[in-house]
């Protein structure tokens, strides 16, 4: 799945960066860390925002350092079916190891009240 760009995996939801007609790759901004002066937002194209820093450093020559920003869409869907893992490999596996557990657990329970006693 090619369109489909994978960020984070959960359980059974999958964070994706949204892509799609209509949806910028990236939202470019910048703000002056000098003053409070913030450029507007400009989709796919970082150009005007580098336009606004050079003119906004030069109508106030001493405001040089800007942060800038690059933002996008992130959406949170469905996970995609998987081959779901067979039923009977998962309890194969816990089977065995739980019944020990249990058995150690018991043989612990009667063993506690001898030391105390
Ligand atoms: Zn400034």
């Amino acid at each position: 799945m090619s369109v489909v760009n994978d960020i984070v995996r959960g359980a059974d939801r999958v964070l994706i960066q949204e892509r799609g007609p209509g949806v910028p790759e990236g939202i470019y901004g910048a703000e002056c860390m000098s003053c409070e002066a913030v450029s507007p937002l400009f989709d796919d194209d970082s150009l005007p925002v580098a336009v606004w820093a050079l003119q906004h450093s030069q109508d106030r020559p001493d405001h040089t350092l800007f942060l800038a920003r690059t933002e996008c869409h992130w959406r949170v869907v469905p996970r995609p079916d998987d081959p779901p893992p067979a039923a009977s490999s998962g309890s194969d596996f816990l089977g065995p190891a739980f019944v020990g557990l249990m058995c150690l657990l018991t043989a612990l329970s009667g063993l506690l009240p001898a030391l105390t006693s």
